[in-house]
C-alpha cells in the first residue's frame, strides 16, 4: 500500500485520534489551571458547541466525502498546482505546503472579517460569551463549507504532497483546540511559545467585543502572518480576566449558547446595520 492510499484509507481515524486525545488534554488543563471564570455553564456551552462541531462533520462528510485529502490525491493524479512543476525535495515540499496553507486560511479569517455578508457567518464563532476549548471548534455550517471550497482552489494553485495536508489538518485542528483553550500559561513560557505558535493569551485578543482587538490576531496557528502584516496585539487592554468575550451585536444565551440560535445568526438582521459588527459604524453615519 502506498503512503496515499495509507492516508486516504485511514485519514478519518487519524483526524479523530489527535482531535480526541488534544480535546481530552485542553479539557483536563481547563479544569485543572482555567484563565478566566466561565459565564455560561459547562453543560449547555458543550453540548450545543459540540453540537454544531457534529453536525458539522457529518455535513462536510456528505457534501465532500473525499475532503481537502482527497482533493490533494485528486491534484497530485491530475498533475496540477506549482509542486508539479518544480523539483523541490520531499520535506521541503511538505514544509512550504503547511506554510503557505496556514497562510492563506490566515488570509480567509482577514476575509471574512472585512466582507460584510462573510461576516454574518464568522460572528457565530465571535458570539461565543466565553472562550474556551470548544470555541476553537465552532463555526456556522457554512463557513465550513466556504472555508473547504478555499482549501480545495489552494491545494489545486500548489499541489501539496497529500502528507503535507493531512499534517496541516491534524495540526491546524490541534491548534485551534489549544489556542481557544481557557488555560493558564506561565508568562515567560508565552512569550517564547507565541514566537513559534498562537497561544490561548495572542488568540483570545481576537474574540474581544473591542473593535480594535478583534481586528487582530487573526492567526490560527502560526503567529508569524500578524507580525509580518501588522495585525499582531500583544495583550488586551482590559486584561484577560477583566475583558469582556464576544460582539455587540448579539450578547442573549438564546443567540450566543443554544445551537438553534448559532445556525440562526448569518440570516439576522440587515446586511447593512452589521457591516463588521461595529458600535461605530452607527457612530460614523452619524457624525
Ligand atoms: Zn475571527
Ligand atoms: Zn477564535
Amino acid at each position: 500500500m502506498s503512503l496515499n492510499d495509507f492516508i486516504m484509507t485511514n485519514e478519518m481515524p487519524i483526524r479523530l485520534g489527535f482531535f480526541i486525545g488534544i480535546f481530552a488534554l485542553m479539557a483536563l488543563w481547563e479544569i485543572v489551571s482555567p484563565r478566566r471564570h466561565l459565564r455560561t455553564s459547562k453543560a449547555i456551552r458543550w453540548s450545543n458547541n459540540l453540537g454544531l462541531v457534529f453536525f458539522n462533520t457529518i455535513l462536510l462528510r456528505l457534501v465532500f466525502p473525499a475532503a481537502a485529502v482527497g482533493m490533494a490525491v485528486f491534484a497530485s493524479e491530475q498533475g496540477w498546482g506549482l509542486f508539479h512543476y518544480i523539483a523541490a525535495p520531499f520535506w521541503v515540499a511538505v514544509l512550504v505546503s503547511v506554510v503557505v496553507m496556514d497562510f492563506f486560511i490566515w488570509l480567509q479569517h482577514v476575509m471574512v472579517h472585512a466582507v460584510p455578508l462573510l461576516w454574518r457567518l464568522h460572528r457565530v464563532h465571535h458570539a461565543d460569551l466565553d472562550y474556551d476549548v470548544t470555541t476553537g471548534a465552532r463555526f456556522h455550517p457554512l463557513e465550513i463549507l466556504l472555508s473547504m471550497l478555499i482549501k480545495f482552489v489552494v491545494i489545486m494553485l500548489l499541489g501539496p504532497p497529500v502528507v503535507a495536508v493531512v499534517i496541516f489538518e491534524v495540526v491546524l485542528n490541534a491548534t485551534a483546540m489549544f489556542n481557544h483553550g481557557n488555560v493558564r500559561l506561565p508568562k515567560t513560557l508565552d512569550r517564547y511559545l507565541r514566537l513559534i505558535v498562537v497561544t490561548p493569551d495572542m488568540h483570545r485578543v481576537h474574540h474581544s467585543v473591542e473593535d480594535d482587538e478583534t481586528n487582530s490576531n487573526f492567526g490560527f496557528n502560526l503567529p508569524w502572518w500578524d507580525r509580518l502584516l501588522g495585525t499582531y496585539r500583544a495583550q488586551p487592554r482590559a486584561g484577560h480576566e477583566a475583558m469582556t468575550i464576544g460582539i455587540t451585536t448579539f450578547r442573549e444565551d438564546k443567540w450566543c449558547s443554544w445551537l438553534p440560535g448559532m445556525l440562526a445568526i448569518p440570516f439576522v438582521g440587515r446586511v447593512q446595520d452589521y457591516a463588521i459588527n461595529r458600535r461605530q459604524w452607527g457612530d460614523d453615519h452619524e457624525q
